[in-house]
């Protein structure tokens, strides 16, 4: 069986590794580096219960499937890869600086077996550089993180260690699905057939020419800007991610990752001055002493959002034309899951999960008037 997978990011790159395990030829195109684009871009922060919340819902479910998942997958890629992840299992700190969000957290706190209510000096006394007013705090015990950046590059290599193809630098520009030879992919350097197609462009999935549109729901970009800040020399980086005054806060590395805005402007990645000054300011209120702390880099990249919010995972209305897309702000988080969700989906020729099935959107997105 010739997979060809559309897009190098998380998503991509791990669908492909699953497929190419199991014994199909798969290559995995994309029309620039694996790993840079919003695989690059993210915080790395494995937070099913931070991110998520507790009400039942499918994506919650996915969240906790994804994260149950998370210590043998990286374990896996670092042993294959030969790289550190940097993959910890660590409780993150949420912290309530208004009247709100702390009756929310006391809400939380009592419908989820996970979260941990603390008292704001036990928060101070966890992460001694807050210094907001914080009026309630939770511990999420169950959380992680890894580097996502190094993620990109370990499932690079763990997909050529198992027989894949990475072709970097080639815009797909064209699906064919009604010739007489399966499926062929067009880049402006060469045809690539297939028996079937995955496409995991991350928020690009909508964008590839003369798919018919009725065929694909519309995946939404959704961008963030994220800054990182190198402490003054002898300071500690606070010990764990800590969420509060609507940002979050990933110590990695030797630098603290501050993130993130969240807008619909298209596909424009360009990084702001009032993105920088929101997160500089928001951040400084939660930790004043990040005031003195160096600005070390600016970044932004494009969430793969859903018309529901859902990700859209399995088969499309076109036989043998997969999606894998609208993982929206959990695409690290989900990747172990969507990995397996989709390989078995391509494998079996079977459906995925009913709640994310790309084809849910039914007539809403039929063709039209100035659609195909
Ligand atoms: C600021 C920010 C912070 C985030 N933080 C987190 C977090 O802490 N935890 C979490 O779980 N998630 C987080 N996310 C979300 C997560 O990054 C995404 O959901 C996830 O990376 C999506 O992975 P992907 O592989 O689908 O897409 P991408 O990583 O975007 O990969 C898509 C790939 O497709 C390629 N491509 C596009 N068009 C074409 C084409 N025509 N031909 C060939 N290739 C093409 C692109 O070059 C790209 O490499 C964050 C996102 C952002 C922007």
């Amino acid at each position: 069986m010739r997979v060809v997978v559309v897009g190098a990011g998380a998503a991509g790159l791990a669908i492909g590794w699953r497929l190419a395990q199991k014994g199909v030829r798969v290559t995995v195109i994309d029309r620039a580096q694996p790993g840079r684009g919003a695989t690059w871009a993210a915080a790395g922060m494995i937070a099913a219960a931070a991110e998520n919340g507790e009400a039942p819902s499918p994506e919650t479910e996915l969240g906790r499937e994804a994260r149950a998942l998370w210590p043998a997958f990286a374990q896996e890629i670092e042993e294959i890869s030969g790289m550190t992840l940097r993959y910890v299992q660590d409780a993150a700190l949420l912290v309530a600086t208004t009247q709100d969000q702390s009756a929310q957290f006391e809400q939380r706190a009592r419908a989820s077996n996970e979260l941990v209510s603390l008292s704001p000096d036990e928060a101070r006394r966890m992460e001694p550089l807050l210094g907001a007013p914080i009026l309630a705090a939770l511990l999420a015990t169950k959380e992680a993180r890894v580097d996502n950046r190094a993620l990109g590059e370990a499932l690079a290599l763990c997909l050529r260690k198992a027989g894949g193809r990475i072709v970097p630098n080639e815009p797909v520009m064209h699906i064919e699905t009604e010739g007489p030879r399966g499926l062929q992919v067009s880049t402006p350097f060469g045809l690539y057939e297939a028996d079937a197609v995955v496409l995991a462009a991350g928020a690009w999935s909508g964008q590839i020419p003369r798919i018919p549109a009725h065929a694909l729901p519309p995946v939404l970009p959704y961008k963030g800007e994220m800054i990182s800040l190198l402490p003054p020399q002898g300071v500690l980086l606070p010990q764990r991610v800590v969420w509060g005054n609507d940002v979050y806060l990933v110590p990695r590395a030797g630098r603290l990752l501050i993130g993130a805005t969240l807008t619909q402007s298209g596909f424009d990645t360009r990084t702001t001055a009032e993105a920088l000054d929101w997160l500089s300011a928001r951040a400084v209120a939660l930790m004043p002493s990040l005031r003195d702390w160096r600005i070390e880099e600016h970044w932004s990249g494009l969430r793969p959002g859903s018309p529901d919010g859902l990700p859209m995972l399995g088969p499309t209305g076109v036989p043998g034309l997969y999606l894998a897309s609208g993982q929206h702000r959990n695409g690290i988080l989900f990747a172990p899951s969507v990995a397996e969700i989709l390989s078995r989906s391509v494998l079996e020729r079977s459906d995925g999960p009913k709640a994310f099935d790309p084809r849910r959107f039914g007539t809403a997105l039929a063709p039209g008037p100035g659609r195909r």
